[in-house]
C-alpha cells in the first residue's frame, strides 16, 4: 500500500491561511530578511514571509509551526536596531504583521484596543485630535509599530516625563506555544491579580509569543509646551546641570543631550544655526497648562543662568521645532561621518552622568575612534555612537573592543546596556553580564515557559545551546 505523502511544512501553512497570506517569493524573502540593524549580524533568508490579518491567522500559523518545528520570526516594520526582526534561520518564517492595523478608542476609559501593525504616529495624530495623549515616542514613529514598540519596550524623549511604552501597556493578547491564545489585563488602572504576565511580554523582543492585540493607557493631551536651549563648554557642568533641574521641583517633559561632534554633525548635515564651538548643548522641554509652562520655562532659565550656563527659550512653536528637527536629523547625519557606526544605548544612574560623561570620552580617546554622544540626559539613557571606516577592518576591531569598555563601564554604575533599543542579536553576550548566572537562568526559565520549543525568535536575548528543541 502506498504511504500517505508528507505536506512540505510551507503548504500546510498555504492550506491552512491561503495564498496570499504566505509569500514565497525570493525578492520577497531577501527584502524581509534586513532590519535596520547598522552593523552586520547572522541573517537567513526566511523559508516564506506570512502576513496574518486576525488572531485566527496568528493562532492557524503558530499551531502548524509548533507541529512542524518551524522557527517563526515577528516582524513589525523593522526599524529596530539590535537585529531583533532579523531571521537566523532558512527554515523559519518572518511574520509581518503590517495587514493587522486597525484600533479602537474608548474615549471613556481613556483606552485603546490596538491591533500590533499599527503605526504608532497614525495612533498618536488619532487619539490626539480626540483631546487624548498617547506618549511613548521613539525617534522612528513615524514608521515603527505599536507592536514593535511593545516587544521592545520603546522609549524617546518624552518618556522622562511620562515613562516608557510599558506604563501604557494595560493588556495584552497573545498567541504562545502550540497556538494556545492568552489575554490579560482590561482597560483599568488597578489590578494586582496574579503575576504580571502584561508586562513580561513588554520589552520580551518576540521570544515569548506573538503580540495580536494590546490595551493601551491614554491620557489627557498636554495643554502648551516650552523648549529651551542650553550650551556648554565643558562635559561636568552638564552632568550638574541635570542634576540642578531634575531636583528642582520642575519636571520636564524632555531633556536631551548633544555633545560637540554631534552638534556639528547636524549642522554639516542641514544647519539650523547650532554653535559649533561649544562642547555640549540641552534641549529642554517643560508641557502642561500654558501659565504654568511660561513660568517653568523661565524658571529654568534662570536656574542655568545662575550656573553661568548660556540659555535661550526658543520664541514660538517655530523655534522650537527648528531645534528638535537637529536632534531628529542626529540619525542620518551621522551617516555621513563614516561609513560605519555602532551605536549602542547605554543607562547611566543620573547622579554619575557628570563623572561619566568625561570616561566615556576616555575610551573614545584610548581607541583613538571617533565618538559622538547624545540622547536622553534627563533619564540616563545615552546613545554612545562609534564611527568607523568599514573598509579598515583594525578601526572596526578597535569599535568593538570600546564598546564592551562601554558597556563595562554603564554597568561598573549600576546602569543598563540598553535604556530603548533591546538586546536582540547585537547585545546577547553582554546580557550576561547584567543579570549574573542566576538572573540569566530564570531569564532562562521563563522563556522556555511560554515557548519550550525554543521556536519564537530564537537566538535573540537569550542563548539557547543550538538546534535546542525542548
Ligand atoms: C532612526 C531610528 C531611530 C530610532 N529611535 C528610537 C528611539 O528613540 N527609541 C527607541 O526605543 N527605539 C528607537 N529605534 C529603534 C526601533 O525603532 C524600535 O525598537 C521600535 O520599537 C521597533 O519597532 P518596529 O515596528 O520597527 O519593530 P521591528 O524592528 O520590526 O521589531 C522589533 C522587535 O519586535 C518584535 N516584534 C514585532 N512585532 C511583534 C509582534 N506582533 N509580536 C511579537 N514580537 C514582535 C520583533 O521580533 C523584534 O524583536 C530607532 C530606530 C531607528 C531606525
Amino acid at each position: 500500500m502506498l504511504g500517505i505523502l508528507k505536506k512540505d511544512p510551507i503548504e500546510r501553512l498555504i492550506s491552512a491561511l491561503g495564498k496570499d497570506k504566505v509569500n514565497t517569493s525570493l525578492v520577497e524573502r531577501k527584502l524581509y530578511s534586513y532590519d535596520a540593524t547598522p552593523i552586520p549580524v547572522e541573517r537567513s533568508v526566511p523559508s516564506a514571509v506570512v502576513f496574518p490579518e486576525n488572531r485566527d491567522d496568528v493562532v492557524k500559523l503558530v499551531e502548524v509551526c509548533y507541529e512542524e518545528n518551524i522557527p517563526v520570526f515577528p516582524r513589525g516594520a523593522g526599524s529596530g536596531l539590535t537585529g531583533g526582526a532579523v531571521p537566523t534561520d532558512e527554515k523559519g518564517v518572518v511574520v509581518s504583521f503590517e495587514r493587522m492595523t486597525s484600533f479602537e478608542v474608548d474615549v471613556d476609559n481613556a483606552s485603546a484596543k490596538v491591533q500590533p501593525g499599527v503605526v504608532t504616529y497614525e495612533f498618536q495624530k488619532h487619539v490626539e485630535k480626540l483631546g487624548l495623549f498617547y506618549p511613548p515616542d521613539p525617534s522612528s514613529f513615524k514608521y515603527s509599530t505599536i507592536g514593535g514598540n511593545i516587544a521592545e519596550n520603546a522609549g524617546g524623549p518624552r518618556c522622562l516625563k511620562y515613562g516608557v511604552t510599558r506604563e501604557y501597556v494595560l493588556g495584552i493578547e497573545a498567541v504562545i506555544k502550540e497556538g494556545k491564545v492568552i489575554r490579560t489585563g482590561n482597560p483599568i488602572l488597578k489590578d494586582v491579580a496574579g503575576y504580571d504576565i502584561t508586562k513580561l511580554f513588554v520589552g520580551s523582543e518576540g521570544t515569548l509569543g506573538l503580540l495580536t492585540e494590546a490595551v493601551l493607557k491614554l491620557i489627557p493631551k498636554p495643554q502648551a509646551r516650552a523648549t529651551a536651549l542650553a550650551l556648554f563648554n565643558n562635559l561636568e557642568d552638564v552632568g550638574k546641570a541635570v542634576t540642578k533641574i531634575m531636583t528642582s521641583g520642575i519636571f520636564p517633559s524632555a531633556l536631551e543631550f548633544m555633545d560637540r561632534d554631534a552638534i556639528r554633525a547636524v549642522e554639516d548635515y542641514k544647519p539650523v544655526g547650532l554653535p559649533k564651538d561649544v562642547e555640549a548643548l540641552l534641549l529642554i522641554e517643560v508641557d502642561g497648562p500654558r501659565v504654568a509652562v511660561e513660568e517653568q520655562i523661565g524658571e529654568v532659565k534662570s536656574l542655568l543662568s545662575s550656573m553661568g550656563i548660556e540659555t535661550k527659550v526658543a520664541s514660538d512653536e517655530k523655534e522650537a521645532e527648528k531645534l528638535w528637527t537637529a536632534r531628529k536629523n542626529l540619525g542620518p547625519a551621522l551617516g555621513n561621518l563614516r561609513t560605519g557606526k555602532i551605536n549602542e544605548d547605554i543607562v547611566f544612574p543620573r547622579t554619575y552622568l557628570a563623572e561619566a560623561l568625561p570616561k566615556l570620552r576616555e575610551i573614545a580617546k584610548k581607541h583613538d575612534l571617533l565618538m559622538v554622544v547624545f540622547g536622553h540626559i534627563g533619564d540616563g539613557n545615552l546613545h554612545v555612537n562609534f564611527l568607523y571606516d568599514k573598509a579598515n577592518p583594525e578601526e572596526e576591531e578597535r569599535a568593538e573592543r570600546a564598546v564592551d569598555e562601554v558597556f563595562e563601564l554603564a554597568l561598573s554604575y549600576h546602569g543598563s546596556i540598553t535604556g530603548e533599543h533591546g538586546v536582540g542579536l547585537t547585545k546577547r553576550k553582554f546580557l550576561r553580564w547584567q543579570f549574573g548566572d542566576t538572573g540569566y537562568e530564570l531569564l532562562k526559565g521563563v522563556k522556555l515557559l511560554f515557548d519550550p520549543k525554543n521556536l519564537f525568535n530564537p537566538g535573540k536575548v537569550i542563548e539557547l545551546p543550538a538546534g535546542y528543541k525542548g
